[in-house]
């Protein structure tokens, strides 16, 4: 057994007011992580915040619990002191938000899959290995002896069908496979969690539209980008979360082995999504901008003019999917 992993359980034991912590911009592994820890150590009798110091996007309240979560004001206002702070697929402090200020001040474990991760925790277990954060939360779960009813298994499936695109990536291994199957017989059920995908809003289709008439190629093809404004989403009646998955539409068009996309959700504030079929390492590109993630889907956050990071980056990109190109013919 892996010693950090031990260690954390040990002191997850031990604990009895816990922040479980997610990341900005959550996605659905995140926010199954934030959950599943938190029901799990609630199941155990302990006094747990779930915490996200960033707007959850409206689609996740398909799921009740995902009301469990708290933003950084109402964590501080509330007085909620805790003696333990579990961080769950964040890969630096920067990714946490504000909730950075508990670092150094109460000991904290940090539970992720990123290859980018700084090991920024008292106490990390971070494995590369595991296709989400859920995986890993489910075996902390199990060690702790957390009993599984059908809304837990539920909540802690949504972040391995995500972040393996519904068992279509390449990260969706055997592990994934075998995880999923015991969380489904312990009652998860897949189409609950498909139903948090599919009820969108007609504007999300136009916002869609929008997002196809802007994309541009590269390099024959291969490479794909596309970017919507603060203004397109406002025209279309759209905030950013309503573009969840526009990157991987991207990625599915024939030929493409790098898919770009730019989301200006704040206005001069652009979040960047980097998607990859075969070879090309995102993750790379991702921390050469300040930011991370994982060899097929990384991101990173640049502040300016829209127009002025599309072309940097698109150059950078080209940049590097040639060097990326000469190694790969090497091998
Ligand atoms: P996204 O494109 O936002 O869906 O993110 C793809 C992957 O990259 C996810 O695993 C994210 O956790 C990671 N990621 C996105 N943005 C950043 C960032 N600014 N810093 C580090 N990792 C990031
Ligand atoms: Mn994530
Ligand atoms: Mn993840």
């Amino acid at each position: 057994m892996n010693r950090d992993f031990l260690s954390i359980v040990g002191e997850l034991n031990l604990a009895k007011k816990l922040l479980v912590v997610g990341h900005i911009m959550p996605d659905g592994d995140d926010i199954s992580s934030v959950l599943s820890a938190t029901l799990g150590l609630q199941k155990l009798g302990k006094e747990v915040v779930a915490c996200i110091d960033w707007r959850i996007p409206w689609y996740f309240y398909e799921f009740d619990e995902t009301n469990l979560i708290k933003g950084y004001d109402e964590v501080v206002n509330s007085g909620f002191e805790p003696d333990f702070m579990l961080i769950v697929d964040a890969s630096s402090p920067d990714r946490i938000g504000r909730f950075q200020e508990f670092l150094g001040k109460v000991t904290t474990a940090v539970v992720d899959h990123h290859g980018t991760n700084t090991l920024f925790g008292t106490l990390n277990w971070v494995d590369t290995k595991f296709g989400s954060t859920a995986q890993m939360i489910l075996r902390i779960n199990t060690e702790l002896g957390v009993s599984y009813d059908e809304r837990l298994a539920t909540i802690n499936l949504m972040g391995i069908a995500t972040d393996t695109g519904f068992f279509r990536y390449s990260n969706a291994d055997e592990i994934v496979f075998s995880d999923a199957t015991k969380l489904v017989s312990m009652g998860g059920k897949a189409y609950l969690v498909s139903r948090i995908f599919e009820n969108k809003r007609i504007e999300q289709f136009k916002l869609l539209s929008t997002m196809v008439e802007h994309i541009c190629t590269e390099n024959d093809g291969k490479i794909v980008y596309s970017y919507l404004s603060k203004k397109d989403y406002e025209s279309n009646n759209c905030t950013e979360d309503d573009s969840g998955g526009f990157v991987g539409e991207l990625r599915s068009i024939q030929g493409v082995e790098l898919a770009i996309f730019f989301s200006e959700y704040e206005k001069n504030e652009v979040h960047i999504s980097f998607r990859s079929k075969d070879w090309f390492d995102c993750s790379k590109l991702a921390v050469l901008l300040g930011g991370g993630g994982h060899p097929r889907a990384a991101g990173c956050t640049l502040k300016g003019e829209l127009s002025v990071i599309v072309e940097q980056v698109v150059r950078e990109a080209k940049l590097m999917f040639s060097t990326q190109l000469e190694a790969v013919k090497n091998i």
